[in-house]
């Protein structure tokens, strides 16, 4: 019998959790989105907030947190390289602060537990595909360390929560997924190159392009979101959630050209320190214990995010071209690319 919950989304307000909120709103639960707004936008939110089943907390995971909730979504971190890389320290703390203080509010209330862990757990993978129970290649000093192995810690917390106090635990690790609401300035390579398509700029390769993506649709990580909190506690854990179907980055750059019909060139940028040189999800599991698989290849998923993006930039936003400083530079480490002038 269909029952109405409370649910807490940390990081609701961006990319993923506005469209978990708008999934979780359609089916009749009450939901808190909770978001410190540092690459979120209540934007993002805004067709919910007449709902009256729908309520934003304005609030950083680092602090503790006091609500009264059935389920826990923990997604607040930045996901993009650029964005988890300007602040390092506290992306740290994003992820292991933020993990104790879901974590003790779960055990409190004895609510149901979900992690937004990442492929990253696995680094650059000597493994291909990535299969659950390969432990990973991780370079915890590395520039991408903040968020891979804050993301590892807080696996850590969660497998130890529910060791040590029993608490209902649910750990995704997901692969690259893009769709509409990405920032223009968000720096993950799907809206970098929509986002420079559009605008006739060079499309940035950072590298010779041969590195590879998997690249899943918000569309079916939701669904895969949703089937893995409502699965039995039998469910093997961690989880992956992600398309399997692999891409170089020069491919996907020549699909975005076909697609998009933009004149624009190709421009080749020094790849990041500790860029994964492949990545593809063994998705067995899930779709052994959750029948879930994904609905929407990349051709589908691109033009629907092309088509948001298209929108977007008609409505009048600036258009600023990404700036030389954007792109990774001799240091090897990527800056913020600022395209959107204002759109979020
Ligand atoms: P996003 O940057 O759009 O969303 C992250 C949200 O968390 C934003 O709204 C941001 O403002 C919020 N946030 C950040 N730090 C916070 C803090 N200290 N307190 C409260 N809120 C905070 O990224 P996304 O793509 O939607 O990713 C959501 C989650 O999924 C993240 O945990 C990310 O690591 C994980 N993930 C995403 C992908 C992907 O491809 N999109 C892949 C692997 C993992
Ligand atoms: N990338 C690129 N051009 C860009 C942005 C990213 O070539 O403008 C590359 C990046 O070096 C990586 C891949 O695309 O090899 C995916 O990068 P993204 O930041 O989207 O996600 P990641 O999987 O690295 O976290």
């Amino acid at each position: 019998m269909f029952r109405t919950k409370r649910i807490l989304v940390t990081g609701g307000a961006g990319f993923l959790g506005s469209f978990l909120c708008d999934s979780l709103i359609a089916d009749g639960h009450e939901v808190i989105c909770l978001d410190n707004f540092h690459t979120g936008s209540r934007l993002n939110v805004h067709h919910l907030c007449d709902e009256p089943r729908f309520e934003i907390m304005r609030h950083d995971v680092t602090m503790p947190i006091h609500a009264e909730v059935d389920e826990i979504f923990n997604l607040a971190c930045p996901a993009s390289p650029v964005h988890y890389q300007t602040d390092p320290v506290q992306t740290v703390k994003t992820n292991v602060h933020g993990a104790i203080n879901v974590l003790d509010l779960a055990r409190r209330l004895k609510a149901r537990v979900f992690q937004a862990s990442t492929s990253e757990v696995y680094g650059n993978p000597l493994v291909h595909p990535q299969v659950e129970s390969y432990a990973g290649n991780v370079n915890p000093i590395g520039h991408r360390a903040c968020y891979d192995e804050g993301k590892r810690c807080a696996e850590t917390l969660f497998f130890d929560f529910h060791r040590q106090y029993g608490l209902e635990i649910r750990v995704a690790r997901i692969f690259n997924t893009y769709g509409p609401r990405m920032l223009p300035d968000d720096g993950r390579v799907v809206s970098n190159f929509i986002v420079q398509a559009l605008r006739g700029d060079p499309l940035s390769i950072y590298g010779d392009g041969r590195q590879t993506r998997s690249f899943c649709f918000v569309d079916d990580l939701v669904r895969g979101f949703r089937a893995l909190m409502d699965a039995p506690e039998s469910v093997p854990m961690p989880i992956n959630l992600g398309n399997p179907s692999e891409f170089t980055i020069r491919q996907l750059a020549d699909l975005v050209i076909q697609m998009t019909g933009s004149r624009s060139i190709i421009s080749h940028h020094p790849l990041p320190r500790d860029d994964p040189a492949q990545r593809r999800p063994d998705i067995t599991r899930a779709r052994q214990h959750l029948d879930w698989q994904p609905m929407i290849g990349l051709t589908e998923g691109l033009r629907r995010t092309i088509d948001y993006f298209e929108d977007r930039l008609s409505q009048g936003a600036p258009m600023r071209r990404i700036p030389a400083r954007a792109l990774p530079d001799a240091s090897h480490r990527p800056q913020p690319v600022h395209a959107n002038g204002g759109l979020a």
